[in-house]
């Protein structure tokens, strides 16, 4: 038996309360659980890129302002002039970032629910209320009313929306988002981690709003593993995140890797569209299935209503006899209840998972 440590004395009380942030094993599965890219980096690009690798001096810090790689992002985007953008590791990181900026135990983030898990992790984490503001039940929209009053209630220093939603895939309305950013006192913050599937940007908005940050990132376009997030926005509040960055957060293979995919984008950009087709396939495939209630995605992720409380049962026979692990948002209860969500894989993946899922299906 180990000693008793003092870790229970010590470690805040708002830590302690938290849930680590459990990630499912996949081993030996077909993964669809978490939004990644079901493709490999593409084959015509490895051996110049392994080049590029073998050159990395990595006995050396990273370039703490990864210039080479921010050349790259700019030229890709073309944001409104007159704004900066921010790196991290990964977009959780400049979550975390931003809400470390504004926190404070009269501090509230506002966040129409179900939304990304992070956003409450985050804020919990570090000492900001958090206000999660139901979606409608029937298509998962903004309630722009709801919203519009949790903003003059709490005066939220800031305000989450996904674009598209994660875990229900819809673009929220863009008059709701409009009223939103009028209504506002805080930082307004759109993560547009799916802007690949979508079609839809408010980046040209940051022109005439400073008090808007768009966050992007590379994970589900085929880079999960890199980890690399990006902030554009007003100089000012990027001026003030930039402090509170690790200064060598983006490492030399990840800032080498990120920029010669960016530079040699067309073969990712296929696959976005393979995946964008596949997506189209997939949704009407679940649609013909009786029982089933499918919502529309702009992401590359399906939600999907099972017949009443089936849905844990169909998540576990489709891992277990039919080795597809996808995600079960069930247990969360509330409009989520009954409700599972695949990623679009490759077809083959996307068949597999279709015919484990007539399989599940038909058992009791
Ligand atoms: C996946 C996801 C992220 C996190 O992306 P990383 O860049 O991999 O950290 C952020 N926001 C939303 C809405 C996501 O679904």
């Amino acid at each position: 038996m180990a000693p008793t440590s003092r870790a229970g004395d010590w470690v805040r009380p708002a830590v302690r309360e938290l849930t680590a942030y459990r990630v499912a094993d996949a081993d030996g599965l077909v993964k669809l659980d978490a939004m990644e890219n079901p493709w490999p980096w593409p084959e015509e690009l490895r051996a110049p890129w392994l080049e590029a690798l073998g050159e990395v001096a990595v006995n050396r810090y990273p370039d703490a302002a990864a210039r080479e790689l921010r050349t790259a992002l700019r030229d890709g985007l073309a944001p409104p002039a007159g704004t900066e953008l921010l790196l991290g590791n990964g977009s959780d990181e400049i979550i975390q970032i931003i809400i470390e900026a504004l926190a404070g135990p009269d501090r509230t983030v506002v966040t129409p629910e179900p939304g990304f898990a992070m956003y409450r992790i985050l804020a919990e984490a570090l000492g900001m209320r958090y206000v999660g503001v139901p979606l409608r039940t029937t298509d998962f929209g903004l309630d722009r009313a709801a919203m519009l009053a949790a903003i003059a209630e709490h005066q939220p220093a800031l305000v989450f929306l996904a674009y598209p939603n994660n875990p229900t895939g819809n673009l929220f309305d863009a008059d709701a988002i409009a009223a939103i950013l009028d209504a506002a006192p805080g930082l307004v913050v759109i993560d547009e981690a799916y802007h690949a599937f979508a079609g839809r940007s408010w980046l040209g908005a940051l022109a005439d709003h400073p008090d808007l940050v768009v966050l992007r990132t590379l994970s589900k376009t085929g880079l999960a593993g890199l980890r690399l997030g990006f902030a554009i926005g007003h100089p000012d509040w990027l001026a003030e995140f930039e402090k509170l960055r690790l200064p060598y957060n983006i490492n030399s293979l990840t800032q080498v890797s990120a920029r010669f995919a960016l530079t040699h984008w067309a073969p990712f950009e296929r696959q976005a569209e393979a995946i964008r087709a596949e997506r189209a396939r997939l949704h009407d495939a679940l649609t013909a299935r009786p029982g089933l209630t499918v919502h529309p995605s702009a992401a590359n992720f399906i939600l999907f209503r099972t017949p009443a409380a089936r849905a844990r049962a169909v998540f576990e026979h489709l891992r277990d006899r039919g080795g597809v692990l996808i995600k079960d948002l069930s247990g969360a209860g509330g409009t989520l209840t009954d409700c599972l969500r695949v990623t679009v894989g490759t077809p083959e993946e996307n068949d597999r998972f279709l015919a484990a899922l007539d399989a599940a299906l038909a058992a009791d």
